[in-house]
């Protein structure tokens, strides 16, 4: 039963978290970042593009997921991401920068500016609970990938010792 819950996809693989944050950003569907409108969407497919590029049939405008988001820029894995936003989330004691930067491999600067993002995150309104719109928001912009996490789990206080 101790499954060990850090061998999904989603925590190891970039893809696997681009569709997870998909999901948890646009339960219904692709929602154009730039003129809001939820249909014609379509995902742009081939080697020449972007993995999960999408392109509104409305403004011709392109985006991902993480467009508008501290993810977007960011040089860290989305999986990494997903996986300390989880180790975060789900411990009932904390995670320090210190401890994400050994689970996820990053550097201890990095580990500790994405621990300031993600509890700033945690912090907002939209924490913990899925967003009526999509969180772009300074505040909120990185709030939709909380809405995917899980009550507290004594399995991550261990993993984390
Ligand atoms: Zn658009």
């Amino acid at each position: 039963m101790e499954k060990a819950i850090h061998t999904l996809p989603r925590f190891s693989n970039e893809d696997a978290a681009r569709q997870y944050l998909e999901t948890l950003r646009w339960p219904n569907g692709a929602v154009c970042p730039h003129c809001s409108r939820a249909d014609r969407q379509s995902k742009l497919h081939g080697k020449s593009h972007r993995a999960g590029l999408y392109s509104c049939g409305h403004c011709r405008g392109q985006y991902t997921v993480t467009v508008g988001t501290e993810l977007q820029r960011s040089k860290v894995g989305l999986h990494k991401w997903v996986y300390g936003t989880h180790l975060m989330c789900a411990s009932t004691r904390g995670v320090s920068a210190k401890q994400l930067e050994r689970v996820l491999g990053v550097a201890y600067k990095t580990a500790w500016c994405m621990a300031r993002s993600i509890r700033e995150a945690r912090s907002s309104d939209s924490a913990r609970k899925p967003p009526a719109e999509p969180a772009v928001g300074r505040k909120t912009k990185l709030g939709f990938l909380n809405a995917g996490v899980p009550a507290p789990l004594s399995d991550f206080n261990r993993a984390l010792r």
